[in-house]
């Protein structure tokens, strides 16, 4: 591999001869459980996080508050009335209304445009969440998603709306299509709780100073709040340590680094980012000089691991080029990047991830163990885990000393790029 660097070689010799952050994930997972933003596990967490980045040697740890309209998950019933009599085993949708309702069954498949009033009044059922948005949200009586693969269990996430939501898993979802299908009308009961009100969450901030040269910087970035059901490993805990681990690496490079970088660990990405606008906001007279975001979400899970930037053709030499030095193949996409990327997207900074290698779209990633009660500890392969951090401390390296890079992009050509990729 003639074309690393002896630095480079001390990178990739820390990252694939530590355990360290798989260590952490399963403090994270086992100890802190989902993380559920706004709980006393998710703070636990970001105090344990706070504490390794003081361990590691991080300048300025700190925690940043914010607030968010957050929620309690109750409990939740789903029963068909007619035309049989039976109870499905379901979950609460986070952030949606309390309440009992009664009504008529419809399909919707998310798809296909359909007749709002016809929904009035009615229960949805459908695969995706988007079926429901698409939908008649303050029309209908109430909403079941059901996941759209098989043996995963029943989906969560949040659904800001007034009416009882739940999920139920493919399989029951499809019983709920067959009757459908066989007796035109099937009569349904949904009941849930959840109180939704507003709490408070931290961000999780270090700073690694560079030598110097310029005050230019790169954030490297994940969210380690997950959902309340799981260990949420996969989303998001497993990039978060990842970042973190990229960060105990690069720190020992410190006088190598022409700029500086910032571990900042991210809340409430599964409620709609408040962590990361909070920080975008808080520091925004710093973001002219922020030159590249990771932000990582859903890796490690095993197999390959790919790189993805927001439409930045300008970044694809140095990617080919990594690859071709380290004689790995390391797949590239330009595709929207995950929650937390987009709000630095916005405001036209150069954003990239590093993800398991999947197709794109809602209804791949939904193929995973993401947001079920299987995304735990058991998943995580160490060995993508450690690519991970292998791939985003070379290329976070190259990036801090590159000479040229591409200038932030104006708010019309995120407008413009908004509109073609949304
Ligand atoms: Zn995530």
């Amino acid at each position: 591999m003639a074309g690393l660097s002896d630095m480079e070689r001390r990178i990739l010799g820390e990252a694939y001869s530590s355990s360290e952050a798989m260590r952490n994930l399963t403090v994270l997972c086992d100890v802190y459980g989902g993380r559920f933003a706004g709980t006393p596990e998710n703070r636990g967490a970001a105090e344990y996080l706070l504490g390794k980045f003081e361990e590691y040697g991080f300048e300025d740890p700190h925690l940043e508050s914010f607030t968010f309209n957050g929620c309690k998950v109750g409990p939740s019933t789903l029963e068909i009335v007619e035309p049989i009599r039976r109870d499905v085993p379901c979950l609460t949708l986070p952030m949606t209304g309390s309440g009992d309702v009664e009504s008529d069954l419809v399909y919707v498949d998310g798809e296909t445009q359909v007749d709002v009033d016809e929904l009035a009044g009615k229960i949805v059922l459908g695969p995706t969440r988007l079926s429901f948005i698409r939908g008649a949200e303050t029309e209908v009586g109430g909403f079941i998603w059901t996941h759209p693969w098989p043996a995963l269990g029943s989906p969560t996430g949040c659904l800001n709306s007034n009416i009882p939501g739940v999920s139920v898993k493919h399989e029951d979802g499809e019983m709920l299509r067959r009757l459908l299908k066989r007796h035109g009308e099937v009569r349904i009961r949904v009941a849930g709780e959840c109180d939704v009100f507003e709490r408070e969450s931290w961000n999780v901030c270090g700073e690694i100073p560079g030598n110097g040269s310029s005050d230019e910087f790169l954030l490297f970035g994940g969210h380690y709040d997950g959902h309340e059901i799981a260990q949420a490993a996969f989303d998001c805990g497993a990039p978060c340590v990842a970042v973190t681990e990229m960060g105990r690496i690069l720190n020992q490079e410190r006088q190598h680094l022409d700029r500086s970088l910032r571990i900042v660990l991210f809340s409430t990405e599964e409620f709609g980012c408040w962590g990361s606008q909070d920080y975008v906001k808080r520091h925004r007279d710093e973001m002219d000089d922020l030159r590249f975001t990771y932000q990582l979400d859903c890796c490690g899970g095993g197999g390959t691991q790919m790189v993805t930037v927001d439409h930045w053709p300008e970044l694809e030499p140095l990617y080919r080029r990594l690859s071709a030095d380290l004689e790995l193949p390391i797949p590239f996409d330009q595709r929207r990047g995950p929650g937390d990327s987009r709000v630095f997207f916005d405001i036209g900074i150069p954003t990239g991830s590093i993800i398991d290698e999947r197709k794109q779209g809602m209804l791949e990633l939904l193929k995973t163990y993401r947001h079920t009660v299987y995304d735990t500890l058991d998943k995580i392969e160490p060995r993508s885990l450690r690519e991970v951090v292998a791939i985003g401390a070379v290329s976070g390296y190259r990036i801090m000393n590159a000479e040229s890079w591409p200038a932030h992009r104006g708010p019309e050509e995120v407008d413009h790029l908004k509109n073609r990729t949304l």
